[in-house]
């Protein structure tokens, strides 16, 4: 398997990443990817209101670059135990929040735990609410990187949420060169078990990241991963699934 497309991808636009979108596209193409999602961060804590949803709002993304086709999204903090997620109660206008507004100008929402949700650590029913709240929202398509979490959760509940969503769990490359290995092992049995699809992506802060999935190859075949599973292994595949889960979800 070789798998095609990398759905977490971060520009310039995240400040603390180097990138632009053309060097991205062209990273991608010399890694032999049919499609990429640029994914910045929205973040009530990394960055201001402007910063984050206006800028990636602003961002000139055109459909294919040099045979890459080029979508749009976002990485969005998960902010409270309710799996809300940043910007959700901020007015855009008199209609929408600027969390709606952000979504529906993107093909992928990936919704992640980087900070302590309400600031403070919560309690595994808490953190696993959080997971299952964020896995209903019908706007998130990914649940990046749940191993980073600040305590543990019940991983079989996410699974099992998420199957039934057919919400996509991450399996994040950069996590798991970063002592990761065992959790996302465990996670990825269940998702195994419960038919759960997941996404393989690099979370790549610099071009050179985007599309190496060695690890992610070893991982899978020693635990016999699905192909069938893995939501985004082409291009066409990873449309076909996102329009399953938009079906499903009602969005
Ligand atoms: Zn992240
Ligand atoms: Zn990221």
């Amino acid at each position: 398997m070789q798998i095609k497309t990398d759905t977490h991808i971060h520009t310039v636009t995240s400040v603390h990443a180097r990138p632009t979108v053309e060097e991205c596209a062209a990273a991608a193409k010399k890694a032999g990817l049919e499609a990429i999602a640029i994914t910045d961060h929205c973040s009530h804590k990394m960055s201001q209101f402007d910063e984050s949803v206006n800028a990636i709002l602003a961002q000139e993304i055109p459909p294919v670059i040099n045979g890459v086709h080029m979508m749009r999204g976002a990485e969005i903090d998960l902010v409270d135990y309710k799996g809300r997620l940043s910007f959700y109660n901020v007015p855009y206008d008199s209609e929408k929040t600027a969390l709606d507004r952000l979504c529906e100008s993107c093909d992928i929402i990936i919704a992640s735990p980087h900070f302590p949700a309400e600031d403070r650590e919560g309690s595994y029913e808490e953190r696993t609410n959080m997971f299952l709240g964020a896995v209903a929202d019908k706007r998130v398509t990914t649940i990046g990187h749940p191993e980073r979490t600040w305590g543990d959760y019940d991983m079989t509940a996410l699974a099992i949420a998420a199957a039934q969503n057919h919400t996509f769990i991450e399996l994040n490359a950069t996590s798991l060169l970063r002592d990761y290995r065992d959790i996302i092992k465990e996670q990825l049995l269940l998702c195994k078990s419960f038919c759960c699809p997941i996404i393989v992506n690099s979370d790549a802060h610099d071009a050179r990241v985007i599309g190496s999935f060695g690890e992610v190859y070893t991982l899978l075949s020693e635990i016999e991963f699905p192909v069938s599973l893995v939501a985004n292994a082409d291009y066409n595949k990873l449309k076909k699934e996102l329009q399953i889960q938009k079906e499903l979800k009602g969005r």
